[in-house]
């Protein structure tokens, strides 16, 4: 039998295809969840219209839900050329979820980051949750997630706020709107006739049910530091971890 506390979520972003999976997921263990986004798609669940950058839709939201923990996948689409919108949303509208959740007093928020937040052009082999952020971004859309991943890390423990943020690789899987369609596209579009490198490059991909399921083991962990858990993992893992 598990010993988590039930929490009620609000999934932001949760008509978008990570999104529906986390909130699938929740239905799937019973958890009681609603959606806050800028368009509707599914009707299964409770949804509050409504745009991150506007603090108090985020908290209307919050006080209608009841929720209790946030779980915020919002973003508009990589690859846009619009700097501006990404920074509008990612920095200013992940600052707004913070304010609002502080303003409400709801514990905690999970964010969805990018593996392209550590991206410095050359390879990244076998590099964990240390390695520094890139003093210049790949492109404005991680730039923008870089800074949210930032103000959403430095959020934490501070006004009975708990924080954790995820960095997933290119995610695949049933809903997919973009990355694997963005292939097949180039190729029925007859624009894959060269080739970059030897044919011996890798890419992390991320199946979206694990990435969903994640999301939820980060909620599930996620509450005020426990000196015993920590000085456990500092034995584990023989690494300098911050009591
Ligand atoms: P998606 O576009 O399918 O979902 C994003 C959702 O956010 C959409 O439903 C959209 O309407 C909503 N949204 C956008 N702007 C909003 C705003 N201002 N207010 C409220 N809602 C807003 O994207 P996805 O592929 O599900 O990505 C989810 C998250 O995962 C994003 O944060 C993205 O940066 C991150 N991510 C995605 C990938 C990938 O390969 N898809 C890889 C790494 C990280």
């Amino acid at each position: 039998m598990s010993s988590r506390t039930k929490d009620v979520y609000l999934v932001i972003g949760g008509s978008g295809f990570l999104g529906r999976h986390v909130v699938e997921a929740l239905l799937a263990r019973g958890d009681a969840v609603s959606v806050f986004d800028i368009v509707q798609r599914y009707h299964d669940v409770p949804f509050y219209m409504g745009d991150i950058s506007e603090e108090e839709q985020v908290a209307d939201a919050l006080r209608k839900s009841g929720a209790t923990c946030i779980i915020h996948t919002a973003s508009p689409l990589h690859g846009m050329d619009d700097p501006a919108l990404y920074w509008k949303v990612n920095v200013d509208g992940t600052q707004a979820v913070i304010n609002a959740a502080v303003a409400t007093g709801v514990p905690k928020l999970v964010y969805t980051s990018s593996a392209g937040v550590v991206f410095n052009g050359n390879d990244l082999i076998d590099v964990d949750e240390r390695i520094p952020q890139p003093e210049k971004a790949m492109d404005p859309y991680n730039e923008s997630k870089a800074k949210a991943e930032q103000i959403v890390l430095e959020a934490n423990g501070k006004g009975g706020l708990y924080t954790v943020a995820l960095r997933p690789a290119g995610i695949f899987g049933p809903g997919d709107r973009q990355l694997i369609t963005g292939l097949y596209q180039t190729w029925q579009r007859g624009q894959s006739h060269f080739q970059i490198g030897d044919n011996t490059n890798l890419f992390d991909w991320t199946y979206v049910g694990n990435c969903a399921y994640a999301h939820l083991l980060a909620a599930d962990k996620l509450g005020p530091p426990n000196p015993a858990e920590i000085a456990r993992l500092k034995e584990e893992l023989q690494v300098a971890l911050p009591s």
